[in-house]
């Protein structure tokens, strides 16, 4: 598993130190959508010596060589995401959890109508509660 990490993050252009690949090896296979401080406190279990710093700047490292996405919700959070592609989220108003939504569940339209603003990007963020029989990932 080591070995495969270390080999996408030089496919990224990133010189794969232990650091890197050990906070690879969480961040860029978790279903979550973690803080930074929750991707620290995650790599710190199996990687005890490694700083909260180190964890930043790798994490920002990632966000720069597209490993990783970086969004901010409105509760203030800003969190990390190893789905790279086009998605939308689900924010349960109970737990926090962010759920990914595949990107055809969703439709928005007049884009192109929007005066006075380019538009290059969105996504649409969708809060309410999680009914029981919804899967983890969706
Ligand atoms: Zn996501």
């Amino acid at each position: 598993m080591e070995a495969r990490i270390a080999e996408l993050l030089r496919a990224a252009n990133v010189q794969p130190s232990a650091q890197r690949v050990a906070v690879a090896a969480y961040v860029l296979d978790t279903d979550d959508h973690p803080t930074a401080d929750q991707v620290w406190s995650q790599v710190r279990k199996n990687f005890p010596m490694i700083s909260r710093a180190t964890v930043y700047n790798t994490l920002n490292l990632f966000v720069k060589k597209r490993l990783l996405r970086q969004f901010v919700f409105g509760d203030g959070r800003t969190v990390f995401d190893p789905n790279v592609g086009r998605h939308h989220h689900f924010v349960d108003e109970r737990s926090g959890r962010i759920h990914d939504i595949p990107w055809e569940a969703l439709s928005v339209s007049k884009l192109d109508a929007l005066s006075g603003f380019d538009v290059r990007d969105y996504h649409v963020v969708v809060s309410g509660r999680t009914r029981n029989s919804r899967r983890r990932k969706a």
